[in-house]
């Protein structure tokens, strides 16, 4: 499994494309292009994206029509990067759902910013309901199963994710080993630490906690972890 970001560029100009892809993949985004319409909207609901760039003039369809055939089955984040430049154009995209309009030609470092903002609001609209947990800058969305420090999500296996969910639901209370494995593997599994340490050490590896350092996730001493603030 990967975390990286996807987006899909939906855009026939092969140089602009090529463009976009090699400036995206630099930020060690996920790239998939579609040079139609018809391609286009087949992969955002087969590649899932998690933001698209849409260019509106397409061989096949106009992007503006694109655009409200994809809001009719997915909210992803949509930037329109357009050369047309005309008020009501952008009026249309904004109304039609687009997230934000850039006119061609733009400039590179430009793009990222307002990639990023998407990137973020979605974040921020995901993590909206009720069912967030939140201490500092870690975040867990427990209707999607995800975990993100700031906004960079990190991507756990279902029993890393399970722990760290177990131990949000009792911050700052130190959770014994044994109440843990209960809790993950059941009681048949009690006493046997090892693999509640193999996992623990690959959440804090892959949530940036080098060894020794005690940031989020605390190890007490006589046995037990506990998810701080
Ligand atoms: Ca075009």
């Amino acid at each position: 499994m990967n975390n990286k970001y996807k987006i899909l560029i939906i855009e026939d100009d092969d140089n602009i494309q090529g463009f976009l892809k090699t400036l995206l993949e630099a930020q060690d985004y996920q790239t998939i292009t579609a040079a139609s319409g018809r391609e286009g909207r087949m992969m955002v609901t087969s590649w899932l994206p998690d933001l698209v760039l849409l260019d509106l003039g397409l061989p096949d369809q106009d992007g503006q029509e694109l655009l409200r055939a994809i809001r009719e089955c997915s909210a992803v984040p949509v930037i329109v990067v357009s050369a047309r430049d005309r008020e009501e154009e952008k009026v249309v995209a904004l109304d039609g759902g687009a997230n934000d309009y850039i006119t061609k030609p733009f400039g590179a470092e430009e793009l990222l910013a307002r990639v990023r903002a998407a990137l973020r609001s979605a974040l921020h609209r995901l993590c909206q309901s009720d069912s967030v947990f939140r201490a500092g800058d870690l975040s867990i969305c427990y209707d999607i199963r995800r975990v993100y420090i700031g906004t960079e999500e990190f991507s756990l296996t279902q029993t890393e994710y399970n722990i760290v969910a177990l131990l949000s639901q009792n911050t700052g209370k130190v959770m014994p080993y044994d109440a843990i494995i209960h809790g993950i593997w059941g009681a048949n599994e009690i006493g046997s630490t090892k693999k509640l340490q193999v996992n623990m050490a690959n959440i804090r590896r892959k949530m940036g906690i080098k060894p020794g350092e005690n940031r989020y996730i605390l190890t007490e001493m006589g046995g037990g972890y506990r998810l701080t603030v």
